[in-house]
């Protein structure tokens, strides 16, 4: 039986975005962001895709991330975002995952594990982020330790930008500002790493001189601005495309209610098309009355509470059938509903709403 939620995956827009991207940030390299399941796009096949477009480093967040892509047979070699855990290191080293370290710790459970492969390791720092990533107090103890450490193969130093995706770049220039003082001070002891990153999808679009040795890019990739202040200089191909079909159509007087907490009543008699979608497949109840969705060439409102499988759509007189293709975001049959645009209206990133597709929702790779 054919589902009838589909989130199609064109890999051949996948495959010009990650063109368009790095000849724009040549001769930096491009690291594709794959993590949470490659931001809702199935991280196996986006990452073979990448592969094969000759991706130097694919990025995760966690471990068991990482395991997967390996499992599956992907040999390019992985940078894991987040922190391992001394219980994870042994089987990351000999896996050959590029581990990132926070501190002067993460050496330490690495030499404890007196094992005979070094660890590959790119250095987190603090520039302004405030998540994670070596204290500028602690970089100058940190360094020392690493670079006389016989169980690490220095191989790179990142940042990570807060404000990259904002008109006002100027937080994110201080940012920069710290990551060079730090580079410099590096040169200057020649214990610069071969592999400095630092921009993200807005600073790839609209920060040039933030580009070191590669970037990492994930929300681009994936076919989307990061958000609507940054410049449109890289043009994208949505990726995904979120689509159902109408289960059932019924004609209803004026004045009845639609849905949950009867929030939305017909103004006049009218017809309401039920979608087999809900919150339960990513449609969130946070878009209940900010929501159009395309049936053939035409929009309509989304009308009533969005509940876990199903919502409603007015769709007044038109010819509305059971079985009709909906179109809830991306791209399908020359209709296009951009996801920063959805995001925007529902006061959220276009990064939740793909991230957000649920596993119900099934993945075609196209
Ligand atoms: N680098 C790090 C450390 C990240 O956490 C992320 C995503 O959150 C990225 C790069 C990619 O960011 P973007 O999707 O905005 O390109």
């Amino acid at each position: 039986m054919p589902a009838r939620t589909l989130a199609t995956i064109h890999l051949d827009h996948l495959r010009a975005n990650y063109r368009q991207i790095q000849q724009h940030i040549k001769p930096a390299r491009l690291i594709p962001v794959v993590k949470a399941n490659a931001y809702g796009h199935g991280a196996v096949a986006v990452s073979n895709c990448l592969s094969d477009e000759g991706a130097p480093l694919l990025a995760v967040a966690q471990f068991q991330e990482a395991m997967e892509l390996r499992d599956s047979g992907i040999q390019v070699p992985i940078l894991i975002f987040g922190r391992l855990f001394p219980d994870e290191l042994p089987a990351a080293i000999r896996a050959g995952f590029r581990i990132t370290l926070f501190g002067e710790d993460d050496i330490r459970w690495i030499e404890a594990l007196g094992g005979d492969r070094p660890a590959v390791v790119h250095v987190k720092v603090e520039t302004g982020m405030g998540r994670v990533g070596v204290l500028p107090t602690r970089q100058a103890a940190f360094f020392d330790r690493l670079v006389h450490s016989r169980c690490c193969v220095w191989e790179g130093l990142y940042s990570h930008f807060a404000t990259a995706d904002e008109a006002d770049k100027t937080y994110a220039r201080q940012q920069l500002d710290n990551f060079n003082a730090l580079i410099n001070r590096l040169e200057s002891k020649a214990t610069r790493p071969p592999m400095v990153h630092m921009a993200n999808s807005g600073a790839i679009i609209d920060l040039p001189e933030s580009r070191f040795d590669a970037c990492r890019s994930g929300i681009m990739l994936y076919g989307h601005y990061p958000s609507p202040e940054t410049s449109k200089a890289i043009p994208l191909k949505q990726v995904m495309a979120l689509t159902t079909v109408v289960a059932h159509i019924r004609r209803l007087p004026a004045g009845h209610n639609v849905s949950y907490g009867r929030r939305w009543q017909t103004g006049r008699e009218t017809t309401v098309a039920v979608l087999p979608i809900g919150y339960a497949d990513g449609v969130r109840r946070q878009m209940t009355g900010r929501l159009q969705v395309r049936i053939g060439s035409r929009a309509y409102p989304v009308v009533g509470t969005i509940t876990m499988d199903q919502l409603m759509v007015d769709v007044g007189d038109d010819a509305v059938r059971v079985g009709d293709d909906v179109l809830i975001w991306g791209e399908a049959s020359g209709s296009v509903i951009q996801v920063l645009d959805v995001a925007e209206a529902m006061g959220t990133i276009p990064y939740e709403l793909t991230c957000g597709v649920s596993a119900r929702v099934r993945r075609v790779v196209v």
